[in-house]
């Protein structure tokens, strides 16, 4: 029987779908092991967050009241308390900024291995493997651990769970040692682009290197409030400095999982398709039969996007 703390993830006041990814990656766990799924929510509105992650599979919800923002030392300090109480085995967080600031810290606190970006998991009461890609998603490599560990899961590599539970919500009798807490939040401000979150869009018109240069990337922008789309890109967009970080959809980037993906000019680089192949349809527009993207799409245009897209938004407007 082994024991699984999951910690959710959160961000303005909202649920991160992760939070709800992990709770289906840990009790595929505790099912495996048959043993207890207790989730730990930090900070925010706990209340309304334990109601919406009591969900099949979790046995206990932890709530720690404390500040409404990410704090690296609260988070450090409430993770590696309620890992203790309840005797955990391992600590599923998520692969995200705040998961991938704590984690590493939790796991140096508590001398446990970690495991970082995981797409898979497996245990038995004896190991824990975990499924990790190399070489820029090229190959899965699968490590066993013995014991316990730290593991921080990828977005979009699990189903959200979704059924209601029936978990008993605890307040955790929280002592935050002040001495230690060396960072204050003082407000959240999203680096570059206004605010956009990629990763929450429904529709994603994702622009690459066939835009060829910056001013064409008009007709894409006609495309996207036709369709009332986010835009999104690869990586040398971004390095262009054509649009901003925070829209890059890869493995150095966002993972995206949109109702609909258009990837126009893009050729489906592995390290591309790290980042949206959980997207329901795909969408391709290339003139290259043979670029990468073209197998995977769900609807392959082989065309040239100066000609395809205007005739969309025609369409579309
Ligand atoms: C460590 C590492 C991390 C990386 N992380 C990321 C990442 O997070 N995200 C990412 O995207 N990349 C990432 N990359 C880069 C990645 O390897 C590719 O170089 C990149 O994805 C290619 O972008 P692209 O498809 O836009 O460009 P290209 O590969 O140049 O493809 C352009 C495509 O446009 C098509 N095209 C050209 N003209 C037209 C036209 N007129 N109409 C229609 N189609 C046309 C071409 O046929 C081609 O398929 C990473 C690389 C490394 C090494």
């Amino acid at each position: 029987m082994t024991d699984v703390l999951a910690v959710a993830d959160h961000r303005q006041g909202s649920l991160r779908d992760v939070s709800f990814e992990l709770v289906t990656a840990a009790a595929k766990l505790t099912e495996q092991t048959s043993g207890d799924l207790h989730l730990l929510i930090i900070g925010g509105p706990v209340e309304e967050f334990a109601e919406k992650l009591n969900l099949q599979g979790v046995d206990v919800i932890h709530t720690v009241d404390e500040g409404m923002e990410f704090n690296h030392d609260v988070y450090v300090q409430a993770v590696t308390q309620v890992y203790k109480a309840v005797a955990a085995e391992y600590v599923v967080a998520p692969n995200s900024a705040n998961g991938l600031d704590y984690a590493p810290a939790v796991a140096n606190t508590l001398d446990l291995p970690l495991a970082t970006d995981v797409i898979g998991l497996d245990a038995t009461d004896a190991t824990l493997a975990v499924t990790r890609e190399m070489y820029g998603g090229k190959v899965a490599t699968t490590n066993e651990l013995d014991g316990s560990a730290v593991v921080t899961i990828r977005g979009a590599e699990w189903p959200m769970a979704a059924e209601t539970g029936t978990a008993s919500v605890k307040t955790v009798d929280f002592s935050l040692d002040e001495g230690s807490v060396g960072s204050r939040v003082t407000g959240f401000r999203e680096t570059t682009g206004g605010g956009v979150d990629i990763s929450e869009a429904d529709v994603l018109v994702s622009i690459g290197r066939g835009i060829d240069e910056e001013e064409n990337l008009n007709i894409i922008r006609e495309l996207a409030e036709s369709l009332d789309a986010t835009i999104s890109c690869s990586r040398p967009i971004v390095d262009s400095g054509w649009l901003p970080k925070n829209r890059q959809v890869g493995q150095s980037g966002k993972v995206v999982t949109p109702d609909v993906y258009l990837a126009i000019g893009i050729s489906g680089a592995v390290q591309h398709v790290a980042g949206m192949k959980g997207s329901d349809t795909i969408v391709a527009i290339n003139t290259d039969t043979d670029a990468p993207i073209m197998d995977i799409a769900d609807y392959a245009i082989h065309d040239d996007l100066f000609d395809v897209v205007p005739a969309l938004t025609e369409q579309f407007q």
